[in-house]
């Protein structure tokens, strides 16, 4: 990012996040972009009602921009609405609609007045907060393009079939886009309590995107010409992407898990370590854990792994505990694992400053579950992947992947409910030696090169939202 120089009063535009590492990661990112790149001053409004640590150490991290000014939205308790089977998606949709009932006092105090509210998905209930303050309001969907069009195609699909998606046939066709395969919907991408955000969007002014054109060439194309899509009234689409966090930028790289990690990857050869990760919520079943611990032990190959205590409930547990120091490992572990890898393998229980992990030069391969930023903090260091979908939409993400040549994706056997040790071994092995990985390797190398051009000046998604920074410093929206 280069700071820009400017004579002119400063624009000012606010940005709103849901809790959780993963959606302010990218909206953090954005807003720092408009500070610096374009010389904008930014308000970000962050919830902090079951923001996990990880999330608040992001804030407070001391490399924030004196333009960039953080509010953190008052407190709600959501305790008396909350049962043990509520889902992760469901809390943060409540707290965010206690948080929002604050937001007009927030934006009657805030000076200079905001031009407009950048919001993502979960926030959408604030666009008639800021209607009435005449304030525009812009969405920035912090996942793929593809998944931007299932949003956009969700109401006419619900419709077509009555809500009922049994009815819906083995893949969804979303125009002009590849066939998605139901499977991967459903649970965590097709359900009804979505269905009130997607009819919200046509009320944005437009919708940022963290891709890049020359990611999703593709589908990119069809949001904006296939006929289904020009009929909506929809938004106008702005790939920004890739929006990733920076090395500087990582949260918890001080605790001594971190400190630990790094220091033991300076000491592994290049390009030798596989980094298994499940994001800020993921959680494994006790016996995937196991599965997954002999077959790295298998494959022989040196490795990193958060491994988060195991649930047997939820593939999202740890969502809104990330960053919190967690029991020991080994309890979990299979009984003398830990010592048996002990020269080959190093185990964390709590957090990993993902990014400066990914860059490390002796890390090659990813065993993800394809969270949207994993995936492409992973692109962006050019690291191939593994793909292991939990929840949401990781298995679209992990589709896609396979698809483009950068991941594969391991499945269990027959009938069984876990990935078992020997596919996780061949996985291993087939990503980190042989010609398929260096297939994957040179595929990702090249993404990474399309990602770090389309920042950079003259680049697509640079462009993009010069243009749109252009138009708000001339006080209106294109
Ligand atoms: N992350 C991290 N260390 C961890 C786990 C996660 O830094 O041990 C970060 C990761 O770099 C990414 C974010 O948390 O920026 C997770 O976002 P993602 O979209 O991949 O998944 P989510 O957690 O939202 O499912």
């Amino acid at each position: 990012m280069v700071a820009r120089e400017t004579t002119q009063k400063k624009p000012h535009v606010a940005v709103l996040a849901s809790p959780g590492v993963g959606h302010v990661t990218p909206l953090l990112e954005l807003a720092k972009r408009l500070v610096v790149d374009h010389g904008f001053q930014v308000t970000f409004l962050a919830i902090s009602t079951d923001a996990p640590p990880a999330q608040i150490q992001l804030l407070n991290s001391s490399t924030l921009l004196p333009d960039l000014h953080v509010i953190h939205l008052p407190h709600v308790d959501v305790s008396n609405l909350l049962t043990a089977s509520t889902g992760v998606s469901v809390r943060i949709v409540l707290v965010v609609r206690q948080t929002l009932s604050y937001l007009p006092s927030v934006l009657t105090n805030m000076q200079p007045h905001i031009q407009s509210l950048i919001v993502d998905p979960f926030c959408l209930g604030a666009l008639e907060y800021a209607a009435a303050f005449s304030i525009p309001t812009y969405l920035f969907l912090t996942t793929s393009a593809s998944f931007t069009a299932l949003t956009m195609y969700f109401p006419t699909l619900h419709a077509q079939v009555d809500g009922d998606y049994s009815k819906i046939a083995e893949k969804v066709v979303v125009p002009g886009c590849n066939p998605l395969l139901l499977d991967d919907l459903i649970p965590g991408v097709l359900m009804p309590e979505v269905l009130p955000l997607c009819n919200r969007i046509p009320l944005v002014k437009g919708v940022f995107i963290n891709t890049w054109e020359e990611l999703e060439p593709v589908t990119l194309g069809a949001v904006r010409k296939n006929p289904f899509f020009l009929g909506l009234p929809a938004p106008p689409v702005y790939p920004i992407g890739p929006m990733t966090k920076g090395n500087e930028d990582e949260p918890l790289t001080s605790t001594l898990e971190s400190k630990k990690m790094l220091t033991w990857l300076d000491k592994q050869p290049p390009d030798s370590v596989v980094y298994v990760s499940f994001g800020s919520g993921g959680t494994l079943s006790g016996e995937q854990m196991s599965e997954l611990a002999w077959g790295l032990e298998l494959s022989q190959t040196r490795f990193v792994w958060v491994a988060r205590p195991p649930s047997e409930v939820s593939a999202s547990g740890s969502f809104f505990e990330a960053g919190y120091d967690a029991e020991g490992a080994a309890s979990y572990l299979p009984d003398g694992f830990l010592d048996r890898t002990r020269e080959r393998g190093l185990v964390i229980s709590s957090w990993a400053p993902q990014v400066a992990v990914l860059s490390h030069g002796s890390v090659a391969g990813f065993v993800t579950h394809c969270g949207w930023n994993s995936v492409l903090e992973s692109i962006a260091q050019g690291v191939r992947m593994i793909a292991w979908p939990l929840y949401a939409e990781q298995s679209m993400n992990a589709r896609m992947l396979v698809d483009m040549g950068v991941a594969v994706w391991p499945k269990p056997a027959g009938d069984r409910a876990v990935v078992g040790r020997g596919e996780v071994e061949r996985v291993v092995r087939s990503v980190m030696e042989g010609e398929q990985g260096k297939a994957m390797r040179q595929k990702v190398i090249e993404l990474q090169g399309t990602g770090l051009k389309a920042l950079g000046l003259g680049g697509s998604s640079n462009a993009s939202l010069a243009g749109l920074a252009d138009a708000w410093r001339a006080g209106g929206s294109p």
